[in-house]
């Protein structure tokens, strides 16, 4: 395949993996960069030096390229961005933030930036602060999110229509359809996410995996939005954040409650009771843990019986 995005990576297929915490470690970015999409570790969740070490393992273990997903909410961002430049990281993946603080520095040692939104209102915001391409997010994706709800149907095609920048989806896909679908609404490639947590190569917790691939529809929700709205899956964490909303909690009640380190203890460590477990709603179409190189190669198989089978509409 060739467009927009494939040509701005230097990759076969438009299809991104994306830079989760907990999951996206180089055993799963250079698998699926070596498969042909595009593999991003997930800085998120990793120390500064633990980043450097993976950076060097996909060096190594790939010669493709690949990416980091750099989440500025999460702390030690300097460091990091130092990191990735020391490296020769040659795509940026940046979200949670404001795109205007790093992508002049970055551009300027010739790397690709790419920013994640939710928004018509901060694609615009990406597009002005020069970045090379946007993902577009809807409120169907697992993990932070946006606060407006905007879904993946909506977004791709309201942000279409007033960006020329290359677009990818993000939010609902995991399937060659699903891919099909974002592309005909505007979209030049698509990043995935929780179907990658459901791989054989993703460093998240074997308990955590299975209970993506238990999950049904319905089985995740939005919350937290006083803080930074997270879709996670209902466990016995997330019940208590709900029975804690019916005490009219101050945010500083939720910061408390929320604690230290959720996220690492559900995905990571495997405790489904007390984590929270990050995944997209899209989770209730993920049956089964596959390698990453399979999930690629049945994601596009499908995209162009899909594709033919529209043709013929
Ligand atoms: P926490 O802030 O609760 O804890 C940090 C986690 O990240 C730990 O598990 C830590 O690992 C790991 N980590 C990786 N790199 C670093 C680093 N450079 N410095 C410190 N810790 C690091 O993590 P969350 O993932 O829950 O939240 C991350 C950020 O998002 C925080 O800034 C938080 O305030 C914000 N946030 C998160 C929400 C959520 O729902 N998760 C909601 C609202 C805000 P280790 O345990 O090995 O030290």
């Amino acid at each position: 395949m060739k467009n927009r995005i494939t040509e701005l990576f230097n990759i076969q297929y438009p299809i991104i993996q994306a830079g989760m915490i907990w999951n996206s470690g180089w055993r799963l970015a250079t698998a699926v960069s070596n498969s042909g999409g595009l593999g991003l570790l997930g800085a998120g969740s990793m120390y500064p030096e633990i980043l450097r070490e993976h950076i060097q393992k996909c060096k190594k273990a790939t010669d493709k390229p690949f990416g980091v997903n750099v989440p500025m909410l999460y702390p030690d961002i300097e460091k990091i961005i130092d990191i990735i430049i020391e490296e020769g990281v040659k795509i940026v993946f940046t979200s949670a933030g404001n795109p205007k603080t790093y992508t002049s520095k970055l551009k300027a040692k010739g790397i690709t930036v790419v920013h994640v939104v939710s928004s018509v209102k901060f694609a615009l915001k990406a597009q002005e602060a020069g970045v090379d391409a946007i993902v577009a997010e809807g409120f169907e994706a697992g993990g932070h999110n946006g606060r407006e709800e905007t879904t993946t149907f909506t977004l791709i095609p309201m942000v279409k229509e007033q960006l020329d920048i290359p677009l990818i989806a993000a939010g609902g896909i995991a399937t060659g359809r699903g891919m099909l679908a974002a592309m005909v609404l505007g979209a030049d490639g698509v990043q995935v996410g929780s179907r990658f947590v459901a791989s054989e190569e993703a460093s998240s917790h074997s308990a955590f995996k299975q209970m993506v691939i238990d999950a049904k529809e319905g089985d995740t929700q939005l919350t937290l939005k006083e803080l930074a709205p997270v879709r996670m899956l209902k466990n016995k964490f997330f019940e208590s954040v709900m029975q804690l909303y019916t005490t009219g909690p101050t945010k500083e009640d939720l910061i408390n409650h929320l604690g230290r380190a959720r996220a690492k203890k559900g995905m990571f460590e495997g405790d489904l009771e007390e984590g929270e477990l990050e995944i997209g709603q899209i989770a209730g179409l993920i049956h089964d843990i596959k390698p990453a190189a399979q999930i690629l190669n049945d994601m596009i198989e499908e995209f162009q019986i899909a594709k033919k089978e529209v043709a013929n509409f």
